[in-house]
């Protein structure tokens, strides 16, 4: 197995070497040449087996560079209990017959960009030492919040690396920001940037691609990588979780076997539920990957009329961390769907970068209609949604969680599909306190730390530890530049000049 780029076949580089990168030099991303399979019998025994067993399996088939003691080392040090509360390290919480909540966010930062970045740090020191790289690795980060925060975490402290976090001024949570400018550690760097989301991410795939900033690192020993979703070190280890869930829900006598299960993701930048679109193609039975927005819709439209267009306003919704009008990971998709052809990629995405619009092939439609459905909904039904769970089921979900939820159920009074589904939950309620007690009808009016007491007194839930904790931080950066100022805040940063 090997990796090549979306924008240019010919590349052909080992899983070590695509994750260490980052991103391909021609501004692709990188793909796995094949998907591997996984069989019924396989989903069986993985039934009987720990989490950090399960991910075992999954990276033995996709990082097949790596060693079985290097894999063994990485799974190990990642998903256990030190870092994750509960033992199953990703939870099936049952809310009513036939449908399931997978708990993404029991990791140290509470929402499920830990499931991956908790494990990144681990597959590249790991990469960096079986390619004989000796650079320091300087990973940047652009965050719509809660990848920020996940991302400090996990390469806090880690030896040869360095890691600096844009986001949002103005498009995170409270709690968001908190987690990231009292983040700890002597290789880190948080800086907020006048922009949105999309602003940031341009911004950092500007400074990865341009020759001249990376010949400076080079002359200084170092080399830039990625923790976000690009990154194909975050996409491997989010299939595991759903092929976790499968034979989870096998092992449980939920499903029988072979039969299908529905996914729903609330989506953003589409690395969740790319990963879901891996584990069907290795084989996991699914019916379809049911694609959740919030107001910023572009995805919706794109799965249901094949253009993709994102000369739109730009909305701030309760839901921040899904506040994206430019999907990255869509371009592995499409590469997929169109048959391996980075022709048409370069295409498209030249025509994405240059009048914010591009429209796919009658072939490629149909393969989208195939695999996915897609439906968004405002803050006002993710609202609804969240008072309805907690007075029916008891179930406190998060703002992101709550407009999967409800766009799950507008599919199912569209269909009446009764295919058992699995949804993805994405961060714990607490993350977003003051929008969920809102949503509930209580409108304490008190700060963030208050936001979860009270949110502890109606829910019943524990308050993760690392969020109680940050309470008593010291704020470490305060720092807000202008989109265009990134590229110096990295070179001051790293002391280059
Ligand atoms: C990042 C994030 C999403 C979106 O996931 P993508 O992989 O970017 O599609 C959804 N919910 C939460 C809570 C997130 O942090």
């Amino acid at each position: 197995m090997f990796y090549r780029s979306t924008r240019n076949s010919d590349v052909n580089v080992t899983s070590a070497q695509a994750i260490a990168q980052g991103i391909s030099e021609d501004g692709g991303l990188f793909v796995p040449s094949e998907i591997p399979s996984v069989t019924m019998e396989d989903l069986k025994k993985l039934g009987e087996m720990t989490y950090a067993q399960r991910a075992f399996f999954v990276f033995s088939k996709y990082l097949t560079d790596y060693t079985e003691a290097e894999i063994r080392y990485c799974v190990e040090g990642a998903y256990n209990t030190k870092n994750f509360d509960t033992d199953n390290i990703a939870e099936l919480a049952h809310i009513f017959d036939g449908t399931y909540m997978l708990e993404l966010w029991h990791g140290p930062t509470c929402a499920f960009k830990d499931m991956a970045l908790q494990i990144l740090p681990y597959l590249l020191t790991t990469a960096t030492k079986k390619i004989d790289l000796d650079k320091k690795v300087v990973i940047l980060v652009a965050t719509s919040g809660d990848t920020g925060k996940a991302a400090l975490e996990g390469f806090k402290d880690v030896e040869g690396t360095e890691i600096l976090v844009f986001y949002p001024d103005n498009g995170v949570s409270e709690m968001q920001k908190k987690q990231m400018t009292t983040q700890e550690g002597e290789n880190v760097g948080v800086c907020a940037i006048k922009g949105n989301f999309d602003d940031a991410q341009n911004g950092v795939k500007a400074i990865f691609t341009n020759k001249e900033i990376g010949e400076k690192l080079a002359e200084n020993g170092m080399m830039f990588s990625s923790a976000n979703s690009i990154n194909w070190g975050r996409l491997a280890p989010q299939i595991i979780y759903y092929v976790s869930s499968y034979a989870q829900l096998l092992k449980d006598g939920e499903i029988a076997e072979g039969e299908k299960i529905n996914i729903v993701v609330p989506t953003g930048n589409f690395g969740n539920i790319l990963a879901g679109y891996y584990a069907k193609h290795m084989g996991v039975p699914v019916n379809k990957l049911i694609c959740a927005s919030n107001a910023n819709n572009v995805l919706t439209d794109f799965l249901t009329t094949g253009v993709y267009d994102r000369n739109r306003d730009f909305h701030a919704t309760i839901s921040p961390s899904m506040d994206i009008l430019i999907s990255s990971n869509l371009e592995r998709l499409l590469y997929h769907l169109s048959g391996e052809n980075d022709a048409q990629i370069r295409e498209w995405f030249t025509a994405l970068a240059e009048s914010g619009r591009y429209e796919v092939t009658d072939d490629v439609k149909a393969a989208l209609k195939e695999e996915f459905c897609a439906g968004y909904c405002d803050d006002d039904r993710t609202k609804a949604t969240i008072k309805e769970y907690f007075d029916k089921y008891s179930y406190t979900c998060d703002t992101h969680t709550a407009v999967a939820v409800t766009v799950y159920e507008d599919y199912v009074k569209a269909t009446g599909d009764k295919t058992k589904t699995v949804i993805a939950s994405t961060a714990s309620p607490y993350k977003f306190s003051g929008s969920v007690l809102s949503a509930v009808g209580n409108n304490a009016d008190c700060d963030e730390f208050g936001l979860v007491d009270e949110l502890a007194k109606v829910s019943k839930l524990p308050v993760p530890k690392s969020l109680a904790e940050l309470k008593d931080k010291d704020i470490r950066f305060t720092e807000v530049i202008a989109k265009d100022e990134m590229k110096d805040f990295v070179f001051r940063s790293l002391n280059v000049k």
